[in-house]
């Protein structure tokens, strides 16, 4: 199975992902935390793509499409999409690439989310620089501030986590990403899940819409 999580910046997406990967067994593959790596080892792609990652634009689809065909030349199924496809260019690549090796995506979730509160998630978001889990200032504070209840690494918010690159990273998403939702709609694997709630109660939502099938 692999399954795509659509969604704007803020939908909870890599949230979500987490979770299936710890319910399902199903391996994340997230193009922002790969190219945040990048950034953080300070590789030559890393250097590319600082400036427009911290401006909340979007990186070029032929890095995007390499550091992808990478992940897929290991295994092709059993994989959660987050932030990636985000460019129709993208899809077809992907489409491409998994068609090459017998497989398919079969199912993507759209996050229905209420646009005005994800400002709000974004500006107080906070990841941990070990482990990569996610906390939220008022939402889902760490018990000691400033570090992770999980490993006790250090919580860090995102540069690109402020107002402006977020309204920069929003208008990306509807411009670029959310005609993909049409894609995958005529394919027939689209479906829908609103991301307003409680994490347990989306969760139990997305879970229920992949049993459903
Ligand atoms: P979010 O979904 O919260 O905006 P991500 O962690 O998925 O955050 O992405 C962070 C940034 O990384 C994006 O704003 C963009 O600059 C870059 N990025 C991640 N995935 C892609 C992609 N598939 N195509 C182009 N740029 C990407
Ligand atoms: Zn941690």
């Amino acid at each position: 199975m692999n399954l795509i999580l659509l969604g704007p910046p803020g939908s909870g997406k890599g949230t979500q992902s987490k979770i299936l990967v710890k319910n399902l067994g199903l391996v994340q593959l997230s193009t922002g935390d790969m190219l945040r790596e990048a950034v953080k080892s300070g590789s030559v792609i890393g250097q590319k793509v600082a400036k427009i990652m911290d401006a909340g634009e979007l990186v070029t689809d032929e890095i995007i499409n390499s550091l992808i065909r990478e992940k897929l030349a290991e295994r092709n199924s059993g994989f959660i999409f987050d932030g990636y496809p985000r460019t129709l260019n993208q899809a077809d690549s992907l489409e491409a690439q998994l068609a090459r090796a017998g497989a398919r995506v079969d199912m993507v979730i759209e996050l229905l989310v209420d646009v005005d509160q994800l400002i709000e998630r974004i500006v107080g978001r906070l990841s941990c620089v070990s482990c990569g889990a996610m906390f939220h200032k008022t939402y889902q504070p760490p018990t000691i501030e400033g570090i992770c209840d999980v490993c006790g690494g250090d919580l860090m918010q995102r540069k690109d986590d402020n107002e402006e690159s977020f309204r920069t990273r929003l208008l990306e998403y509807y411009q670029k990403t959310a005609p993909l939702t049409g894609y995958y709609h005529r394919a027939g694997i689209l479906k829908h899940v609103s991301s307003i709630g409680s994490i347990e109660e989306i969760s139990e939502r997305i879970e229920a819409t992949i049993q459903a099938g």
